[in-house]
């Protein structure tokens, strides 16, 4: 997807710092932090959002779990806590329509936070 800026990224025709990657996912940081930890754990291949998942993406998203908790780690949550969040289409505001799972944490979050 040439116009999905998550895709040009994945690609690096757009430079981005990572603060962890495997495989296939890759994390950043959101420009737009509403915690102090706030990362974006990106798979590499383009879906729009969950609905759009299918059983064989279940290696993806393994990879995409398995680096949130990889990067909860090295920005120093794991033992605070912190949440792990799909939003859905424009209701959820999701903004950029590649999937993409939010890392919150770095303060008590509430129910909705
Ligand atoms: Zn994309």
């Amino acid at each position: 997807m040439d116009d999905c800026l998550f895709c040009r990224m994945a690609s690096g025709a757009i430079p981005v710092e990572k603060v962890a990657e495997n495989e296939l996912a890759f994390a950043i940081r959101d420009i737009h932090p509403r915690a102090p930890v706030h990362l974006l754990v990106i798979p590499k291949q383009h879906i729009a959002d969950a609905r759009d998942l299918a059983p064989a993406d279940g290696d993806m998203l393994g990879a995409v779990f398995t680096l949130a908790v990889e990067a909860g780690r090295t920005e120093g949550v794991q033992h605070s806590g912190y949440r792990l969040a799909f939003n859905v289409g424009e209701a959820a505001g999701m903004t950029i329509s590649h999937l993409h799972l939010h890392l919150l944490g770095g303060r008590p979050l509430g129910p909705e936070g």
